[in-house]
């Protein structure tokens, strides 16, 4: 849990980056990252976890009081078209992809394999996208005669923390 007092004055050298490097990728994908979409970009990036729309909406209105539903539901669609962010369909809710931050300088990267770990006591999301789990999958589905189109994986179980808590400190 974040203050989300974070102005672009003291805005952490690690998200700044990821900004300024999500905002080359959309101006080389012919795209605007506008202030708009670059505050919800960020309010995404520097939640430790996956942040539904509404919860979204209500961080943003600290920096944007009329901000409505649409304005929320645009900006994250903008943002899953670039391939800035994902949707942990299980949660319902949204994280930054862990290349956003990085320009590729191809724009080939938007639809990279999804595989998501998704921590069920503290709800932390990673992504791991890791290809050998894609191409593992291709191959069982090829078996049975199945063309993997989009493939989203996402994994429930606990996090590095959670799995070695002793249990008397969980909840604590
Ligand atoms: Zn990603
Ligand atoms: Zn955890």
């Amino acid at each position: 849990m974040t203050t989300g007092q974070g102005s672009a004055a003291e805005m952490p050298e690690e998200l700044a980056r990821a900004l300024a490097g999500a905002e080359a990728r959309c101006l080389r994908a012919g795209a605007q990252l506008t202030e708009l979409r670059r505050q919800v970009l960020a309010l995404v990036l520097e939640a430790e976890q996956p942040l539904g729309a509404y919860a979204l909406l209500d961080r943003l209105k600290a920096q944007r009081p009329g901000a409505a539903p649409p304005t929320v539901y645009r900006a994250l669609d903008f943002l899953l078209e670039q391939g800035l962010i994902h949707k942990v369909e299980r949660l319902n809710a949204f994280v930054g992809c862990v290349e956003a931050g990085y320009d590729h300088g191809g724009g080939h990267d938007h639809h990279h394999p999804h595989q998501f770990l998704i921590c069920r006591d503290c709800g932390v999301t990673v992504e791991i996208s890791d290809p050998a789990v894609a191409h593992a999958l291709a191959d069982a589905a090829a078996r049975v005669g199945f063309r993997v189109g989009n493939a989203t994986v996402e994994v429930e179980g606990f996090c590095a923390a959670c799995a070695t808590r002793p249990p008397e400190a969980a909840g604590a």
